[in-house]
C-alpha cells in the first residue's frame, strides 16, 4: 500500500473532484452466462492482485454459480482486464487514452464497464490495494441469478478520503475469531478488503499464558500471524496492540503493578516505574514482535486490563502509560523503521484516580512533540467522541483515529441473541467523528455485528455516505436487491429492540413486525442467501426476539423455542466454550430442589438507580455461571443494610433458602458480612428465622456454588437481610450484590 498523507480534505470538494458516474448507456447491462467472460491478470501482477481475483471469481460463483476463467487461454466475448498501470500493459493503454484515471487518490479504483472494439472491459486501482476495492465495488454493483450475472455498463472513478479504514479483532476468551477455522477467520478478512479496508489489528493477550516458549502462546501467536498474512496479502496494513504494561501470567510478584478497585485488571500486569519491570516489559515486547516477519503498525494502550496506579505512575494515562510507551516505540521501530505508532487514549480520565490522564498527555505532547508518535486513538463514549480531544495541541501532526464500539453495545451477552444492526447508533456516533477523524478500527467480538462492520467501512471509505444507501448495499449484495428495502426495514426494526440485558429486552413492541419482516424475506431469498450466516444471524435474532414477546423466557414452552435458535448461534460462532453465546436456560430443578421463587415478585430496599429493576435478576434462575452480569446491587447511599421480599404465592413450608454471592474477576465482591431471613404470611408482619454468619469472605477464591440455610418454617413471604458489606474500600464502599434467591419446600 501506498504512503498516506494524513489530511483532512473538504469533503464535498472532493466528492465532486473524484466522483465520475456516467452509465455510458443508462440501465444498459452486459449478461454475462457461462462461457462469456474471462479475467484477464497483468504481466506485472503483484500477489495481491492475483488473490483479488481468485476472491472475485469465489464470489461471482457462489452468487451464479459460474466458474469464470482466468487468463488468456480461453476465448470469451469479454475480458474483465484487472490491475494498475505498473502491472499490466492493457491498462498502462487505457490510462494514456483516459489521462483522468491518472488522478486517482491512494487506493482509488476506476471502473470502465462498457466493452471496447475487443470486449475488454477494465477495473483499475491506483495500488493493488485498489485493485482489491475496484473488484468489491463491481461485484456489489451486478446482479445475479442462477447461472447469469449482469454488470452494469458504466464508467467511475473513485477514492477512499480516510487513509485508515480498519477493524480490531478481539481474538480472546474462545470468540469467534479465536476458536473458528482459519478458513472462516479468513473470509471475514477477505470481505472487510472488498469493502476498501485496509488495516487489521490483533492483540497478543499475555496474561492468558506462562510466557513465550508456553505452546499455547507459539500456537496463540501463529493464529495470529496467519491473520495478518492474510491481511497483507490483499494489500491491507497489520497491526498489533499493546497493552502498555502487559504480563505473562508467570510475572515476578514484586514487579507487579498496583491497581485500584473498579479497574479492569488482571493483577498480573508489571510496574513501569520499577527498573525490572520496564526491562521485562520489554523483553516480552521485543519476543512478541520476533514472532511477526512484517507490523506495519502498533498501537499503546492504557486502560482496560491494565494500568498501574503505584505513586510512581500516576495518573496512568498521562504519566507511567507514557513512560512505558517511549521504549515499546524504540523497541518497535528498531525492528520496524518504518512503521506507525498509534497512542490510544481509550477511557482516559474515567478509572477512579485517573483524573489527568489528558493534561498529562497533552503536556508530554506539548513539551516533548515525540517524533515516534503518528497519532492518537479516540476511545469513543457511546455515540460521543470525548470532549478533551477536541482540545488536543498539534492536532495536525497528530491526527486522530476513533474506536467505535459496535460489539458490546447495549446487549449482554454481546452476541448472544443473533445480529445486532445498529445503524442509528453508527450514524449518531458517525456524525460526531465526520471531519475530526483520519479513520479508525471498530472493536469486533465476533461475526455477529456484520453490518455494523459493513456501515465503518464504508463510512471511512466515504463519510458523506447515507445510511440507507449503506444498509440497502449490503441487503442487495448479501441477501437480494429484490428483498434490500425490506431488509432495511428489518435493519432498523432490530435496533429498536436492541437493549438487554440477557433474557430481559427493554423494549419488544416492534419484535412482531420484525417478526414477520424476517419471515417475508426468508420466503423470498435463493437457496444460498437464505441459508446464509449473514441471513441466519439476523433471521434468529427476530425469531428470538418474537419469542420473549409472545412467551417471555421462563417457560418450558419458551425454553423449548429458544434452545434450537440459540444452538443454531452457538454453531454459527463457534461459541460452545465463549461467553460470547445465549444465556444458558437452567434445568429446572424438581422435587425437593424445586426453585419456589423463580419468577415470583420480589421486592428490595434499594437499588441503584443504574440497575433499576435488577432485583428481577435475583429469582430469574439465571446464574452467574451462565450470564455472570445478571445481578442485583443495592444503593449504598441510601442504607448500609438492605433487604429483598419474595412473594411465594402461597404459603410454603419452606425447608431452604439459597444464596449466589457476586464475584468480580475470580473473587468474591460486594458481600454482606452476615445474612438472615424472616417470614410473614401477610408481607407486613415478620417473624425472624434464621441468622448466619456463614458467608463467603471478600476478596477470596469466587466459586458460582449457592450456599444453603436451612429454614424449617411456614410462610408466604420471605424476607432476606444482608448485613453491612464487606467490601470497605472506595469507589465502591458498602455496596452489596447477590446474583440469585433460591427457595425451596420440605
Ligand atoms: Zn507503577
Amino acid at each position: 500500500m501506498t504512503e498516506k498523507r494524513f489530511i483532512l480534505v473538504p469533503a464535498i470538494a472532493v466528492l465532486a473532484a473524484l466522483i465520475h458516474f456516467q452509465a455510458a448507456h443508462a440501465g444498459d447491462a452486459l449478461r454475462v452466462g457461462r462461457g462469456d467472460l474471462r479475467v484477464l491478470v497483468g504481466e506485472q501482477a503483484t500477489p495481491v492482485e492475483e488473490q483479488a481475483v481468485r476472491l472475485f471469481t469465489r464470489e461471482v460463483s457462489r452468487q451464479t454459480g459460474l466458474q469464470l476463467s482466468i487468463g488468456g487461454g480461453a476465448a470469451a466475448k469479454y475480458s474483465l482486464v484487472i490491475g494498475t498501470p505498473t502491472s499490466s500493459k492493457a491498462v498502462e493503454g487505457y490510462c494514456q487514452k483516459h489521462p483522468e484515471v491518472s488522478k486517482l487518490e491512494p487506493d482509488g479504483f476506476h471502473l470502465a464497464t462498457a466493452p471496447d472494439a475487443e470486449g475488454r472491459i477494465y477495473v483499475i486501482g491506483q495500488s493493488p490495494s485498489g485493485v482489491v476495492a475496484g473488484l468489491g465495488r463491481l461485484l456489489r454493483l451486478a446482479r445475479y441469478s442462477d447461472g447469469s450475472m449482469e454488470i452494469p455498463v458504466l464508467t467511475m472513478s473513485d477514492s477512499p478520503r480516510l487513509p485508515v479504514r480498519g477493524i480490531y479483532f478481539a481474538t480472546h476468551f474462545n470468540n469467534f475469531y479465536h476458536v473458528a477455522p482459519l478458513e472462516e477467520v479468513d473470509r471475514i478478512i477477505e470481505d472487510f478488503a472488498l469493502w476498501g479496508g485496509n488495516s487489521l489489528t490483533v492483540w497478543f493477550d499475555m496474561h492468558h499464558f506462562k510466557g513465550f516458549d508456553d505452546p499455547a502462546a507459539q500456537a496463540q501467536l501463529a493464529r495470529l500471524k496467519h491473520m495478518g498474512e492474510t491481511a497483507r496479502g490483499l494489500g491491507m496494513q497489520f497491526g498489533l496492540a499493546f497493552l502498555a504494561n502487559e504480563a505473562y501470567n508467570t510475572s515476578p510478584e514484586n514487579l507487579r503493578a498496583k491497581w485500584i478497585p473498579g479497574w479492569s485488571h488482571y493483577h498480573v500486569e508489571l510496574c513501569p516505574s520499577k527498573p525490572e519491570g520496564l526491562a521485562l516489559i520489554g523483553k516480552w515486547q521485543a519476543e512478541q514482535l520476533s514472532a511477526f516477519p512484517a507490523v506495519d503498525f502498533i498501537w499503546t494502550w492504557p486502560y482496560d486490563q491494565g494500568g498501574c496506579a503505584c505513586d510512581e505512575c500516576m495518573p496512568w494515562g498521562g504519566n507511567g502509560f507514557l513512560r512505558a510507551s517511549e521504549p515499546l516505540a524504540r523497541l518497535y521501530h528498531e525492528r520496524f523503521p518504518e512503521g506507525k505508532i498509534w497512542l490510544s487514549t481509550w477511557l482516559f480520565d474515567t478509572p477512579a484516580g485517573s483524573k489527568g490522564d489528558f493534561d498529562g498527555l497533552y503536556r508530554y505532547l506539548r513539551e516533548k512533540q515525540p517524533a515516534w508518535l503518528t497519532g492518537i486513538i479516540a476511545g469513543t463514549q457511546a455515540d460521543k467522541l470525548p470532549k478533551p480531544l477536541l482540545e488536543r495541541p498539534s492536532p495536525d501532526r497528530y491526527p486522530l483515529t476513533c474506536f467505535p464500539e459496535i460489539s458490546m453495545h447495549q446487549m449482554n451477552p454481546w452476541g448472544g441473541f443473533g445480529a445486532n444492526p445498529l445503524p442509528d447508533y453508527c450514524a449518531r456516533l458517525a456524525a460526531d467523528l465526520r471531519g475530526r477523524v483520519v479513520g479508525g478500527w471498530p472493536y469486533s467480538e465476533g461475526i455477529y455485528e456484520d453490518i455494523n462492520k459493513f456501515y465503518w467501512a464504508q463510512f471511512y471509505w466515504n463519510p458523506e455516505r447515507a445510511t440507507e444507501d449503506v444498509l440497502k448495499e449490503y441487503a442487495a449484495y448479501y441477501l437480494s436487491p429484490e428483498v434490500a428495502e425490506d431488509a432495511v426495514r428489518l435493519f432498523h426494526l432490530l435496533e429498536k429492540t436492541h437493549t438487554r440485558n440477557g433474557w430481559r429486552v427493554r423494549n419488544l413492541a416492534q419484535a412482531d413486525e420484525a417478526w414477520e419482516v424476517a419471515q417475508a424475506i426468508d420466503a423470498r431469498l435463493a437457496p444460498w442467501a437464505k441459508s446464509s450466516w449473514r441471513w441466519r444471524i439476523l433471521y434468529v435474532r427476530a425469531a428470538i426476539d418474537y419469542v420473549l414477546k409472545n412467551q417471555g423466557y421462563l417457560s418450558d414452552d419458551a425454553h423449548a423455542a429458544l434452545r434450537p435458535l440459540c444452538d443454531e448461534l452457538v454453531r454459527i460462532y463457534h461459541a460452545e466454550k465463549t461467553g460470547i453465546r445465549p444465556p444458558a436456560f437452567k434445568k429446572a430443578p424438581s422435587g425437593s430442589q424445586a426453585n419456589l421463587a423463580l419468577g415470583r415478585p420480589i421486592t428490595a430496599s434499594s437499588t441503584r438507580s443504574e440497575y433499576a429493576e435488577s432485583a428481577r435478576n435475583l429469582v430469574d434462575s439465571i446464574l452467574a455461571e451462565d450470564d455472570p452480569e445478571n445481578f442485583w446491587v443495592h444503593d449504598p447511599s441510601k442504607e448500609k443494610t438492605a433487604w429483598l421480599i419474595v412473594d411465594l404465592g402461597r404459603t410454603v413450608n419452606i425447608k431452604e433458602v439459597r444464596l449466589q454471592f457476586r464475584g468480580i474477576y475470580g473473587a468474591f465482591w460486594f458481600v454482606p458480612t452476615t445474612v438472615s431471613f424472616e417470614v410473614s404470611d401477610d408481607g407486613k408482619e415478620f417473624s425472624s428465622v434464621a441468622t448466619s454468619q456463614d458467608v463467603p469472605k471478600e476478596g477470596t477464591t469466587y466459586s458460582p456454588r449457592l450456599w444453603t440455610y436451612p429454614i424449617g418454617k411456614p410462610g408466604r413471604y420471605l424476607r432476606v437481610n444482608l448485613g453491612p458489606s464487606q467490601h470497605v474500600a472506595a469507589p465502591y464502599a458498602g455496596t452489596l450484590e447477590l446474583t440469585e434467591i433460591e427457595v425451596s419446600e420440605q
